[in-house]
Parts: structure tokens; C-alpha cells; sequence
């Protein structure tokens, strides 16, 4: 089966909501603090973070062609500037894999990731073109055989698979309370909100609503998008542990951090949630054991696809680290993907899935059949590869030309 073309489609709502502006963390865009006010200490997060938002959504679909007329469908993680990954994928990667058996895939991951080991090839831009490709392999690797990826990666050690609801929008208090309830009511029993920016007492406070409104009803995730220095990250973690039903402190520190996060996972039994900027398995060899995290955050749309996701699973593994798939701003094939690999590993917690997916832009409105989630679950099928077929009518609508 070999591999005759690959094209990579930038998706976008840009034409709906005009030209790009680049904003925070969605998360870290409350609470609003005004500046003059008594935050003294304003913490970390109001100059720096994780990484910027694109006002518009966008993504980068990826398809493998084949002579034997087998397509499979990856998904690069591209919300900023999705024209680099474009360009990775066919100035780089398309003329390193025209010709070669689709099949091989760990041989063209190896190829792919050694083109670029001159050229800060580790992570970003890079390993998102690359995983984009790597998913696009393994479905049509699927489709080849008959299979879904779960059962190529070696049977699932679960089919239903447990996901979260990414955010909870709302720019007040109420309002977020209240996208908490809608969340639950939606059947979802996990539910992810942000902290990180503003004064310390207004971050204890937004969480402590954020965990009253989910009450008994499920658990609460809890994302600081980096914005704590390392004590203020231990002091929130005390308070945290306190709140019955939080279940994880993600991206307390800077990722970058490593002796901080080192020190933080030492000193709180709360759960410590890292690794969404982590992209290869060598970084997170060296995050494992410095012994930083109780949980890792691959992003399977980032971090080399589903080879080197499993890899980083597996990695995991050894060490009696957990791991939970991290989700953006993207479709059902990045979910989807995530989705296999979790069911493939038995130290996967949990997936994320895009708050409001199901209604979004990119959500079932692009697939043919669109995805149930029932009871806070998604269950994987029998269908072939990723189990998932796009509405090429939809897509087409959403394409940058
Ligand atoms: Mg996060």
C-alpha cells in the first residue's frame, strides 16, 4: 500500500468571524481585574503563560492518499498560524513519505522525526505536522485491515471511555456557575474550570464556586494555565485539597519549571497534572524521573500522533504515572484519536473533549454520524480505523482557501 499523496486542508471560522486576533489562554481571561485595583501581587499569569488564542478556531485536517485508493484522515493541532504546519506537511513530510508502505508506520514516524533533529524539531510546529500525519496513517491502517486503531494497538482494555467537559464558559461568577449546571445537566460528571490570573483570594474564591456548584454531582478539574510561582502553587494546593471534589491541579507552574513542579508534587497528595507542552517521549522521559507529575497531559494532536502518544503512555506506565488526553480546539478525529490510545492503555484516566462540542463549529455538525455521549462516556465501535466519517459537504464549507 503505497503512499501516493498527502494534503493537509487548513479549517477555519475566520471567514465567519473575521481577521485574527491573538488573545490569552481562554481560561485566563477571568477574573477580569482592572488595573489600579488592590491586587499588589498580581501573580505571574497577568505577563505571562502558557500560550495565546486565536479569535477565530482553526485546525489543520490532514489526508493520507494511497494506490490502493484508501484515504486515512489525521488531525494537526493548528490554532495559531496553521500555515506553518501546512507547509511542514507538504515541503517536508509529503516528499520524505510519497512512495513508501503506509504500512510502516513506526519506520516513517522515525524518518519524519529525523529530518528535523537539526532544526528544533522537539515539539510545536513540527510534531503537530508530524502527528497529523501519524493519525492519518494509523486510520488508514484501520481501514486497510478492517479494524478499528484500538484493536491494532493491541485490544482495549475499556471500550467506554470516561471524558470531561473541557471549560465552563462565563465571564462572572453566576455565570460560570451556572455553565457548570448546563455541563452536568448534560450528563457529564467532570468538569474542568480555570484559575491563574487575578489576586490569590480572587482565585480561591472562583474555585471554591466553581466546587460548590458541582457539589456531590462529579469532580472538578482544576487548570492554572501556569500562572503560580512555586509557592503560591503550594498554598493553592493546600486549599485545593480542602475542596472535597477536586480531582487535579493542572499546569500550576511554567512548564518549563521542572524543580518546581518537582517540589510541588512532593509536597500535596492533590493530584499534579502536567505535560499538555510535552510533545516527545524524551521529554517526558526526563519530567518522569525527576518525578514531577502524578498525571501527564499528552495531546495526542501535538505530541507525535498516536505512536508517540502510546509510546509516552506506555513510558508512563512504568514509572506508576497515570496519563489523560488532552483535547482542543479541534474535531471529532483529534478526540477520536485521543480516544483509541485510552482505550489501548490501562493507565489512562480520563479524556478531555471540547466544552460544547457537540454544537461547535468543529463538533458533530463535520461527521455523518455524530458522536453520543452518554452518562459522560464516549464508547469506541468496530468501524474501521477511527471509526468516525467526515460530511465532506460541512468540511468543504469550513475550508481557507
Ligand atoms: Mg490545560
Amino acid at each position: 500500500m503505497k503512499i501516493t499523496s498527502i494534503t493537509c486542508q487548513i479549517l477555519s471560522t475566520a471567514q465567519q468571524q473575521g481577521a485574527t486576533r491573538y488573545e490569552d489562554t481562554a481560561g485566563l481571561k477571568f477574573p477580569q481585574t482592572t488595573s489600579g485595583s488592590e491586587n499588589v501581587f498580581s501573580g505571574r499569569a497577568d505577563t505571562r503563560h502558557i500560550c495565546v488564542y486565536p479569535s477565530d478556531r482553526s485546525t489543520a485536517l490532514i489526508r493520507v492518499q494511497t494506490d490502493t485508493g484508501l484515504e486515512g484522515i489525521g488531525e494537526a493541532h493548528a490554532p495559531a498560524a496553521p500555515r506553518v504546519v501546512q507547509t511542514i506537511v507538504e515541503d517536508l513530510l509529503t516528499p520524505i513519505l510519497v512512495g513508501q508502505d503506509a504500512r510502516s508506520i513506526d519506520v516513517l514516524w522515525e524518518r519524519m522525526f529525523s529530518a528535523m533533529r537539526l532544526r528544533s524539531h522537539t515539539q510545536g510546529f513540527t510534531l503537530e505536522a508530524i502527528a497529523g500525519v501519524d493519525i492519518a496513517l494509523w486510520d488508514l491502517l484501520g481501514k486497510h485491515y478492517g479494524e478499528p486503531i484500538w484493536r491494532l494497538l493491541g485490544g482495549a482494555y475499556r471500550l467506554k471511555m470516561p471524558v470531561y467537559s473541557s471549560g465552563t464558559p462565563g465571564q462572572t461568577v453566576d455565570a460560570r456557575r451556572e455553565g457548570v449546571h448546563k455541563v452536568l445537566d448534560e450528563g457529564f460528571s467532570v468538569v474542568k474550570t480555570s484559575c491563574g490570573r487575578g489576586s490569590f483570594r480572587e482565585q480561591m474564591e472562583l474555585v471554591r464556586q466553581m466546587s460548590d456548584a458541582v457539589a456531590d454531582r462529579g469532580q472538578l478539574l482544576v487548570d492554572a494555565h501556569g500562572g503560580f510561582d512555586l509557592k503560591d502553587a503550594i498554598r493553592f494546593a493546600r486549599f485545593l485539597e480542602g475542596l472535597d471534589n477536586v480531582e487535579w491541579f493542572e499546569d500550576a507552574l511554567l512548564p518549563e519549571d521542572h524543580d518546581g513542579y518537582r517540589e510541588l508534587t512532593l509536597s500535596t497528595p492533590l493530584r499534579i497534572a502536567v505535560g499538555e507542552t510535552d510533545c516527545n517521549r524524551y521529554v517526558v522521559r526526563d519530567r518522569l524521573l525527576n518525578k514531577e507529575c502524578d498525571l501527564l497531559l499528552p495531546d495526542v494532536c501535538r505530541a507525535g500522533g498516536i505512536s508517540e502518544t502510546l509510546r509516552i503512555a506506555q513510558l508512563a506506565d512504568v514509572f506508576g504515572v497515570s496519563w489523560a488526553s488532552h483535547v482542543s480546539t479541534s474535531t471529532a478525529v483529534h478526540l477520536m484519536a485521543g480516544l483509541h490510545v485510552g482505550a489501548a492503555t490501562p493507565n489512562c484516566f480520563i479524556s478531555e473533549c471540547p466544552s460544547g462540542f457537540a454544537h461547535g463549529p468543529f463538533g458533530n455538525c463535520l461527521l455523518k454520524e455524530p458522536l453520543v455521549f452518554e452518562n459522560g462516556h464516549i464508547t469506541l465501535n468496530e468501524k474501521p480505523g477511527l471509526g468516525i466519517e467526515l460530511d465532506e459537504e460541512a468540511v468543504a464549507q469550513l475550508v481557507l482557501l
